[in-house]
């Protein structure tokens, strides 16, 4: 399962994000990203990692249990 975490020391409220990832990711009245809970398609995610200007998206994978 996938999921996007941003950096807010970083995000400058570009919101390219959201329009690659329309279904998880809306923006505020500033533009900035709202995270959805729901889990992110792991190639779609990893675009958007790649091309936030800011640098300010990753990818969280949950922590494994043995
Ligand atoms: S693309 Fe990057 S900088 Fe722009 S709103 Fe999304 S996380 Fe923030």
């Amino acid at each position: 399962m996938t999921r996007l975490a941003v950096d807010w020391t970083r995000c400058d409220g570009h919101g390219l994000c959201a329009r690659l990832l329309s279904e998880s990711i809306t923006l505020d009245e500033w533009g900035f990203p709202i995270l959805t809970d729901a889990p992110v398609d792991e190639d779609a995610a990893r675009t958007a990692v790649s091309v936030c200007p800011a640098l300010a998206l990753r990818i969280e994978h949950p922590a494994r249990t043995a």
